[in-house]
C-alpha cells in the first residue's frame, strides 16, 4: 500500500495508535530513505541473487497488524514481555498465536442433570461463599451454588475468587463434575460473572486454551486476544485470490482468524483450521516450487550420458545383480542426468536396499563425462565406510589407482576421503587436487565439504542420509559450481511418508527402491521387559559362541552428548566387568575422536570385537554382515524410524538375526511404539506410524524445523497437502513470477512469511 494513499486502517486505530503511527510516518518522511521498503520484484529466471544490502536501512514503517503488540488493547509492557517469551512481538503474531486446544463449554446444563466425571458448564446463583485458611499458605474458597434444578458445592484454591464473586450474584462455571461426601462438586472451575458476560469469552462457549508462560494467565491472555481479534482480524487483509478461495470453499482470512480463536461452532472451527492450514501449506509449496524453478532455471545443468558399454561393464563386475528396484531408480537418475536440467532427486529406500551402489554408478557417469563427483555422509564412520565400499567395488572393476584402466574405461578415477580426522597436510593436498581437477571423486562428511572445498568441475553431488541435511546446505552446494548447477542426488534410509515428502521435499523428485536384495532375512524382533535382561544376555552369549557379533545400543540421553558419552562409558565398563568379562567389547560414542571411532569400527568390522557398545551414532548406514544381534536399551525412548534403522544394522549377512528391544521406563506411548515395531517390518509403514504418533519432529532435525514451521496444518492431512501443491503448481505455471495484480497481496504475504527464513526474493 503506498504510503501517500489515505490509509483505511488509520480510521480503525485507537487514538494512541494513531499518534504512534503518525510519529513513525513523520519521522520516516524526514529521512531521505523511502518510508517502506518497496516490494522487490520476483526475479526472472537467470538473475543472480543480489548481495545483501549493507546500507543502514530504517525499519519498515509498522502499521496495522504489524504494530508492536503493546498497541493492542490491554497489553501493557509487563504483559508484552511475557508475550515476547511466547514469540509474540506484533499484533499479527498475537492473531496468529493459535490455541493449543479448546474446551467446549457451549452447552449449558441444569445442575440437576449433572453426572460426576462430566465436563460441563452451568449457569448458577451463588448462595454463599466463604474463604478459609487450610494451611498457613493455602486458602480455600468454598461456595454453595445452584439453579432451579439443584445445588452443587464449588471450591477454589485461589483467594482472589472470593473477592470477585459476591453472594447472590449469577455466575457461569465450567469444569469437571466430581463428588464430595456424596454431593456433587466442582473444583477450580473456570468462572465468569453472568451479568458482565455480555460476551462470553471464558465460559459458555467453545473456549480457546493457549500455551502459557510463567506469569501469564489464561484469562488476561484470552481477553487481549479477543480484543485484538475484534479490532484487527479484518485488518490482516485477504491474500488468497478470490477465485481460488471460492473454488476451494475456504473461509476468508478474517473469519478464519476470528473463529480459530473464538469459534462460533465446531463446524466453523474446523473450517477456520482448514483455511489456515491451507495457507501454511500453500505458502510452503509456493516457496519450494519457486526455489526449485530457480535451481533448475537460473543456471543450466550439464547433460551427461555414460559412454557406450561402460555401465554395462561395471554392472558385470559387481558381486551381485542389481535388483529391479535398483535398476528402476538408476534409470530415473540417469534419465535426469541426461537432460540439460539439473537433477534434484531424492532416492529413498529402506535400510539395506542398496542405495550406495546406485549412487556410485551415477557418480561414475559424471566422472567418465569428464566431471567430478562428491559423496557426502552425515558421520565420519559412514563416510569412511562409503569410501571403503567404493574403492572395493572400483577395484573389482579393475579400476585401481596407479594402474592402467581395463577396457572400456577411459581412465582410472581417483577418489579421496576427507573427514574431520584427515590431517592438515593431507587435507591441503586433497583440496588442491579437487580444485585442479586432478582428483575425481570426493567422499566426505558434510562438515568437511563445507569448509572451503572448490571443485574444478563438479558434475554430481550425492548426499547420503538426506533427512539430516537442510535446504540451506543444498543451496550451499550449488555455490560449488560456477555458471551451472550440478546434479543433485539425495538419499535417505528414513523413508518418508508421501505426505511428508511432498511437504518437506516438495522441491525434489522422488525415486523409491521398495525391495530388498534377495535372500535377506527378516530380523526377528522382540520387545523385552526389564526382568528379561538376563535372558537377553544369555542369548547374546550363545550367538557369540556361534561366532556372531552383537551391537548394544545405550539409552538415548537428550541432555547432552557428553552426558550420553559418559553413560555409554559406564555401561561399557559394567558389561565388560560384570556380564561379559571373558568377551571382547568395544565402545563407540559421539564424543570420541575420529581416530578412536574408526578404530572401534574397524576392529568390530574385522571381527576382533564380539560386542560393540554404542550410542545412537551407529544408527545410520553401518554394514557389518556378521553382526546378528542388535540389543537396544531403553528402546521406548527412540522413534520408530530410528529403531528400524538400528534393526537394519543386523540381518545383512547369511545368518538369522535378532533385534532385542529392552524396555527401560515403560510409558504408554513408548510401549505403543514397541508394539508396532515388533509387528511391522516395512520401513514406510513404520514411518507413517511414527509420523502419526510423534509428529514430524522425528524426520526433521531441529534446524530444519524453521523451514517447516507449520503451526496448524497437520502433516498427515494428505488431501489438503495435495491440493496446496497442485494449486501452487498451477499458479506458477501460469504466472511464474506472480506478477498478476490479483496476486499482489499473495506475493507480499509470501515475502513476509519467508523473509526471515533465508529465502530471499531479491
Ligand atoms: P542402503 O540402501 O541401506 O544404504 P547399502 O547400499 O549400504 O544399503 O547396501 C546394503 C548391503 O547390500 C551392502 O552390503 C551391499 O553390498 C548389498 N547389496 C546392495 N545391492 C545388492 C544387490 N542387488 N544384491 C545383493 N546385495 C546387495
Ligand atoms: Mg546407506
Amino acid at each position: 500500500m503506498p504510503f501517500t494513499a489515505p490509509d483505511p486502517l488509520y480510521a480503525a486505530m485507537m487514538p494512541a495508535q494513531r499518534e504512534q503511527w503518525l510519529k513513525q510516518a513523520l519521522s520516516s518522511m524526514e529521512s531521505p530513505s523511502p518510508p517502506r521498503r518497496p516490494l522487490p520484484a520476483l526475479p526472472a529466471a537467470g538473475t543472480k541473487r543480489a548481495a545483501p544490502d549493507s546500507r543502514p536501512r530504517k525499519a519498515p514503517l509498522a502499521y496495522g497488524p504489524d504494530l508492536p503488540v503493546t498497541s493492542a488493547k490491554g497489553v501493557a509492557s509487563p504483559m508484552a514481555a511475557k508475550l515476547r517469551k511466547l514469540g509474540i512481538e506484533t499484533i499479527r503474531d498475537l492473531l496468529y498465536f493459535f490455541p493449543r486446544r479448546y474446551n467446549d463449554f457451549s452447552r449449558i446444563k441444569p445442575v440437576g442433570a449433572l453426572r460426576p466425571g462430566e465436563e460441563v458448564t452451568v449457569l448458577v446463583r451463588v448462595w454463599d461463599i466463604a474463604m478459609q485458611k487450610v494451611r498457613p499458605w493455602l486458602s480455600l474458597v468454598e461456595a454453595a451454588v445452584g439453579d432451579d434444578s439443584g445445588n452443587i458445592r464449588v471450591t477454589w484454591f485461589n483467594p482472589y475468587v472470593a473477592k470477585q464473586i459476591r453472594p447472590q450474584s449469577q455466575v457461569i462455571l465450567s469444569g469437571r463434575v466430581s463428588t464430595f461426601r456424596g454431593y456433587l462438586a466442582m473444583q477450580n472451575p473456570e468462572f465468569e460473572l453472568a451479568e458482565k458476560a455480555e460476551e462470553l469469552i471464558h465460559t459458555g462457549r467453545i473456549v480457546p486454551v493457549y500455551p502459557l508462560t510463567v506469569g501469564l494467565y489464561p484469562k488476561p491472555l484470552r481477553r487481549v486476544v479477543k480484543a485484538a481479534v475484534d479490532r484487527w482480524a479484518t485488518a490482516l487483509g485477504e491474500f488468497l485470490p478470490e477465485e481460488l478461495r471460492g473454488r476451494l470453499s475456504l473461509l476468508c482470512l478474517a473469519d478464519a482468524i476470528r473463529n480459530v480463536h473464538f469459534p462460533d461452532s465446531q463446524g466453523l472451527l474446523a473450517q477456520s483450521r482448514r483455511r489456515l492450514a491451507f495457507d501454511e501449506l500453500f505458502l510452503l509449496q509456493l516457496d519450494m516450487q519457486i526455489q526449485k524453478r530457480r535451481w533448475q532455471e537460473a543456471q543450466p545443468g550439464i547433460a551427461m550420458e555414460a559412454p557406450q558399454g561402460l555401465l554395462e561393464a561395471f554392472r558385470a563386475s559387481l558381486p551381485f545383480p542389481l535388483t529391479n528396484g535398483q535398476e528402476e531408480a538408476l534409470a530415473q537418475v540417469l534419465a535426469d542426468m541426461a537432460t540439460g536440467r539439473p537433477m534434484v532427486r531424492l532416492l529413498q529406500g529402506d535400510v539395506g536396499s542398496g542405495k550406495t551402489v546406485v549412487a556410485l554408478m551415477a557418480l561414475l557417469v559424471a566422472l567418465f563425462c569428464g566431471r567430478q563427483g562428491a559423496l557426502m555422509a552425515p558421520t565420519e564412520v559412514l563416510a569412511e565406510q562409503h569410501f571403503r565400499t567404493i574403492t572395493a567395488l572400483l577395484s573389482r572393476a579393475g579400476l585401481v589407482e596407479g594402474e592402467a584402466p581395463p577396457a572400456p574405461y577411459p581412465f582410472t578415477p581417483i577418489a579421496r576421503l576427507l573427514t574431520g580426522r584427515t590431517s592438515k597436510s593431507d587435507k591441503t593436498k586433497i583440496l588442491s587436487a579437487m580444485a585442479s581437477g586432478q582428483s575425481h571423486l570426493l567422499v566426505s562428511t558434510h562438515a568437511a565439504i563445507q569448509e572451503g572445498v572448490t571443485f574444478a568441475s563438479l558434475g554430481l553431488a550425492v548426499i547420503d542420509e538426506q533427512h539430516r541435511f537442510g535446504v540451506a546446505q543444498r543451496m550451499a552446494l550449488r555455490q560449488k559450481a560456477q555458471g551451472y548447477s550440478p546434479h543433485l542426488l539425495a538419499m535417505t534410509a528414513t523413508p518418508i511418508p508421501r505426505t511428508l515428502a511432498l511437504t518437506v521435499y516438495g522441491d525434489l523428485d522422488v525415486s523409491t527402491i521398495s525391495e530388498l536384495p534377495p535372500g535377506r532375512q527378516r530380523v526377528q524382533t522382540k520387545w523385552l521387559r526389564p526382568a528379561q535382561r538376563e535372558k537377553a544376555y544369555d542369548f547374546i552369549r550363545r550367538q557369540i559362541e556361534k561366532g556372531r557379533q552383537v551391537f548394544i545400543i545405550c539409552p538415548l540421553i537428550e541432555e547432552s552428548e557428553s552426558v550420553e558419552a559418559r553413560a555409554a562409558q559406564d555401561e561399557y565398563h559394567r558389561l565388560s566387568r560384570d556380564i561379559f568379562p571373558d568377551l571382547k567389547l568395544g565402545l563407540l560414542h559421539g564424543r570420541m575422536k575420529g581416530q578412536a571411532k574408526e578404530k572401534a569400527m574397524a576392529s568390530f568390522r574385522a571381527g576382533d570385537l564380539d560386542i560393540l557398545v554404542s550410542t545412537a551414532v551407529v544408527e545410520v548406514g553401518i554394514d557389518v554382515p556378521n553382526a546378528t544381534v542388535m540389543l537396544v536399551e531403553g528402546a521406548e525412548r527412540f522413534g520408530l524410524s530410528q529403531l528400524h534403522q538400528f534393526r537394519g544394522r543386523v540381518g545383512r549377512g547369511e545368518h538369522p538375526s535378532y533385534c532385542l528391544l529392552l524396555e527401560g521406563n515403560p510409558s504408554e506411548e513408548g510401549n505403543e511404539r514397541l508394539r508396532v515395531i515388533e509387528k511391522t517390518y516395512d520401513g514406510f509403514a513404520l514411518a507413517q506410524a511414527d509420523l502419526e504418533m510423534r509428529g514430524p519432529g522425528e524426520f526433521l532435525g531441529t534446524r530444519q524445523s524453521g523451514l517447516l514451521n507449520l503451526r496448524i496444518a497437520r502433516l498427515s492431512d494428505l488431501a489438503l497437502m495435495e491440493t496446496a501443491r497442485q494449486e501452487a503448481q498451477e499458479l506458477l505455471t501460469h504466472d511464474p513470477s506472480l506478477t498478476g495484480p490479483q496476486l499482489l497481496a499473495l506475493r507480499q504475504e509470501l515475502e513476509r512469511v519467508w523473509k526471515n527464513d533465508g529465502v530471499d526474493f531479491n
